[in-house]
């Protein structure tokens, strides 16, 4: 079995070179969802370089409601409900806290939607998106052999990463964290660990300061939960035209396969 992920974008918040975090899965079962939503178009857009349909993700899957992750809802949305005059809702899908704050911007950028605690409806009464409250800890089925569990991340309040477990693949993804040893928990043994990175390990302090981790972090977290194969995302400017510095930390610590992932960058994980 086999699932193919696509980064429609790798960069950080402040990034100047590359779009921000969403990452597409395609799974055996058919199951197709969105890892996190970017900013503006960049879903649609990045989708239809490659020749995906970015209305064919019904799912989508946040991490939390910073705007790098999360801003690009309401246009994922727009794009979705335009495909086809009477297809299903957007599945959104994340922890109250996180669905709270998806709430509250879809009703200030899309005003012309009712948008509520069920989801939202446009104005012919077409429910367009429908929330999924998910419980730290919990699984969810998203297809016949989809599955997908939250754990909790050092970031901001409310702040998640995702498990995803597909025909005995089985993807792993940080979100924005700190060094979290919860993560090496929940994506025990997991063949592909996608992990952010913000700094070196000799700025651990201003990048925990800031929310987030250290390449020799994520490698660490990589070897503790025992992955076969590490993906550093989340890039910040000084990183992007030079990932060296982040892969070669990382492989200080992990004896797997390290890489920085780039936006429009393919790979396909076998279980
Ligand atoms: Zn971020
Ligand atoms: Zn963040």
């Amino acid at each position: 079995m086999s699932a193919r992920i696509t980064f429609l974008g790798t960069g950080a918040g402040g990034s100047i070179h590359r779009a921000h975090t969403a990452i597409a899965f395609e799974c055996d079962d058919d199951t197709r969802l969105l890892l996190d939503a970017s900013s503006g178009n960049t879903v649609a857009r990045n989708c239809v370089q490659l020749g995906m349909a970015p209305e064919s993700f019904h799912k989508v899957l946040l991490t939390h409601h910073h705007a790098d992750h999360m801003s690009g809802l309401p246009l994922i949305q727009l794009v979705h409900t335009r495909s086809l005059d009477d297809g299903p809702p957007l599945e959104v899908y994340g922890p109250a806290d996180v669905l709270h704050h998806a709430e509250y911007l879809c009703q200030v950028l899309s005003p012309n939607l009712k948008v509520d605690r069920e989801g939202a409806m446009n104005p012919e009464g077409r429910q367009v998106m429908r929330w999924h409250n998910v419980e730290v800890g919990s699984q969810i089925q998203l297809g016949s052999s989809t599955f997908a569990s939250c754990f909790s991340a050092d970031h901001i309040p409310g702040a998640v990463g995702w498990t995803i477990d597909s025909g005995g693949v089985r993807v792993v993804f940080s979100g924005d964290t700190r060094f979290n040893p919860v993560m090496a928990e929940a994506g025990h043994g997991a063949h592909l660990l996608i992990h952010e990175a913000y700094a070196l390990d000799r700025d651990q302090e201003h990048a925990a300061g800031a929310g987030h981790s250290t390449a020799g972090e994520a490698g660490r977290i990589a070897a503790l939960a025992g992955a076969e194969e590490l993906v550093i995302t989340h890039v910040t400017n000084p990183f992007h035209h030079q990932p060296h510095p982040l892969i070669n930390e990382a492989s200080e610590h992990f004896p797997g396969p390290v890489s920085v992932a780039f936006d429009l960058r393919q790979l396909t994980v076998t279980s």
